[in-house]
């Protein structure tokens, strides 16, 4: 099948079920792109950022087998806001890069269109101008905080304050072309997979690939 350029952003809330979505969606034939995962194989042992994440912050941050040291790096930023920014600065930019690089490369291969999973997209403004629609799984805060517990075994509190620094509910909803209400069981939120997905084949079939 002929490739397109049409790119969803899919995002919601830590635990809305943006990962059983985007499986889903890989299920169907999409292309499926996590920041997340690209985050981490750029910070894995040998990893395009690790270079100047070593210039930046020294050896304290690198693990023994030339990984970003996690909660070192964790300590880091807490105690200096300007280290975070500096983070940022590094890795923002080749997420944004590999991502975009992996899309085209799967479109470019004949997926008919790509899902790119961005947790924060809605917070930032970059990523909302680099899709061609954005995606929301929706539901409740303590749909979300329950899964989270069961997923990560993590305290109320905890996540709470994860919760607090993302977008809410409400903000990300206003931003949705699509929802994926993530409620109830998993089978509703296939169906509304298959549903989308259908729709997107047929948006997707007027943005072909050229050149
Ligand atoms: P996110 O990627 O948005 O953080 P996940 O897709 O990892 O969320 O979902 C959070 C947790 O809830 C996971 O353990 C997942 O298996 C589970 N989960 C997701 N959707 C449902 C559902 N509809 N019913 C029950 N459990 C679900």
């Amino acid at each position: 099948m002929a490739g397109s350029n049409f790119i969803v952003g899919l995002t919601g809330g830590i635990g809305s079920g943006k990962s059983a979505a985007a499986a889903f969606f890989g299920e169907l034939g999409a292309a499926v792109v996590d920041t997340d995962v690209v985050a981490h194989e750029l910070t894995a042992p040998g990893g395009a950022a690790m270079a100047a994440i070593h210039g930046a912050f020294g050896a304290v941050v690198i693990a023994e087998n030339g990984a970003l040291d996690r909660a070192a790096m964790r300590r880091l930023v807490f105690s200096d806001a300007a280290a975070k920014v500096r983070l940022e600065s590094i890795l923002h930019p080749l997420i944004r890069d590999e991502s975009q690089l992996r899309c085209d490369r799967d479109l470019a291969l004949g997926a008919p269109y790509a899902v790119l999973v961005v947790p924060l997209l809605v917070e930032s403004g970059t990523y909302r101008n680099r899709v061609s629609r954005v995606a929301v799984v929706d539901c409740a805060e303590s749909t979300q905080i329950a899964r989270v517990m069961a997923r990560n075994g993590l305290a109320r509190e905890e996540i709470l304050r994860i919760m607090a620094t993302q977008a809410t509910r409400a903000e990300r909803l206003a931003a949705a072309d699509d929802t994926l209400n993530n409620d109830g069981d998993i089978s509703g939120l296939q169906a509304r997979v298959t549903e989308l997905h259908r729709k997107y084949l047929i948006l997707a079939a007027k943005n072909p690939l050229t050149g």
